[in-house]
């Protein structure tokens, strides 16, 4: 297995550049996924990662070697499309060492290799089997086993899930994950969904317009958004942001918003009067009735144990997460607290999170 590390990686078609200096390293045998709206240069990276395409600028290295210039044939990467397409004529067995008749090997090794697969996959009892009537499952399995009977040094994954109804995908989220644990196989996996990305990374970069936003664990980026866009793409729903414009000094603690004072994370540096935007995250937020914060209750989503409440301020609208027994009317005014040690404000202008 190896490690996959991009530097500066640059890809422009004519005047556009639909990946802009991207930098990451995925640590060998972790599985990294690559998150981000459509159009934001997911795919381009990762064609570029295979070999199918040349980056305008910047080093590609594969186990520290770099093979930037190197056709996909000679880097030893499965990618992997969407994970159904199978040789309907072929049964399982075929289907899976494929692969591995293309190289030409001898039929032992074939054989061998093609039992290994199916027993990590749990399908050897179906290795006779044709696929046409295989369960949608077991399909995705042979699928899989098709890609990992190479034994790649990694795989790349394209929105593998993509065509797949929601409770399928989180079946096949949670093998796939499963599956890496048990091969230990370096793997990149990009999809545009962010609770599978929070569900099956170790690592996650998030990509917006050719740019990485933020590279780090599904709780780092959770927890620690370092832009607007990340805070706002990450979780259901997202952030809520309050906005403020006022001048900020070193070691504040204290904000204040329509006219009440909110505590938030101690400030590392003095900022002239600008805009601002404290965010804050549904679960941190609560109802309070001696708070200055006030706002006026505009709708409410019951969401079983739990529901979301939106609360409309003169600084915007904020998302609670209250649990569903709390009684609220829509058009009563609250009092609103917000979880100090838990808030992030951000520079409106840039969108970037203040240290
Ligand atoms: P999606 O999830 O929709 O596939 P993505 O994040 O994977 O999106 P890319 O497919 O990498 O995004 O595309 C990034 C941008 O580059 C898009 O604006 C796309 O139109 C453009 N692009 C991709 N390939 C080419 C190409 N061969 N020629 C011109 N533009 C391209």
């Amino acid at each position: 297995m190896a490690g996959i590390r991009l530097e500066q990686v640059v890809k422009s078609f004519g005047a556009f550049s639909a990946v802009k200096g991207v930098d990451f390293t995925v640590d060998d045998g972790s599985f990294f996924v690559i998150l981000g709206p459509s159009g934001c240069g997911k795919t381009t990276t990762l064609r570029m990662i295979a070999g199918l395409e040349l980056p305008t600028s910047g080093r590609i290295l594969l186990d520290g070697e770099d093979v930037t210039a190197l056709p996909a044939s000679a880097r030893d990467i499965a990618f992997v499309f969407q994970l159904f397409a199978l040789y309907p004529h072929m049964n399982v067995r075929q289907n899976i060492g494929f692969p591995l008749r293309c190289q030409n090997l001898p039929r032992g090794e074939i054989r061998r290799s093609v039992d290994e697969a199916a027993k990590l996959l749990r399908i050897d009892h179906l290795l006779d089997r044709r696929v046409g009537g295989l369960s949608g499952g077991d399909r995705q399995r042979v699928a899989l086993g098709r890609a990992i009977v190479r034994r790649p040094k990694a795989f790349l994954m394209d929105e593998p899930l993509g065509a797949l109804d929601a409770e399928f995908r989180r079946l096949m989220c949670s093998e796939l994950r499963e599956l890496h644990d048990r091969i230990e196989a370096t793997s990149i996996y990009i999809t545009h969904d962010q609770l599978e990305a929070m569900a099956m990374a170790d690592r996650i970069a998030v990509m917006n317009q050719g740019r990485v936003e933020q590279i780090g664990t599904p709780q780092e980026i959770y927890d620690r958004p370092r832009t607007m866009f990340v805070a706002d793409f990450i979780g259901a729903p997202p952030m809520s942001f309050l906005r403020l414009h006022t001048s900020l000094r070193r070691g504040d603690r204290l904000v204040m918003i329509d006219g009440a004072p909110v505590e938030m994370p101690e400030l590392f540096e003095d900022r002239a009067e600008g805009k601002f935007a404290l965010g804050v995250r549904p679960e941190n937020v609560s109802f309070a009735d001696g708070s200055q914060l006030r706002g006026q209750v505009i709708g409410a989503e019951y969401l079983g144990t739990t529901q979301i409440v939106t609360v409309t301020t003169a600084s915007g609208q904020v998302k609670a997460r209250l649990p569903s027994g709390n009684p609220v009317q829509v058009g009563e005014t609250v009092g609103l607290k917000l979880r100090s040690d838990r808030l992030s404000l951000f520079d409106a202008a840039s969108g970037d999170a203040l240290s």
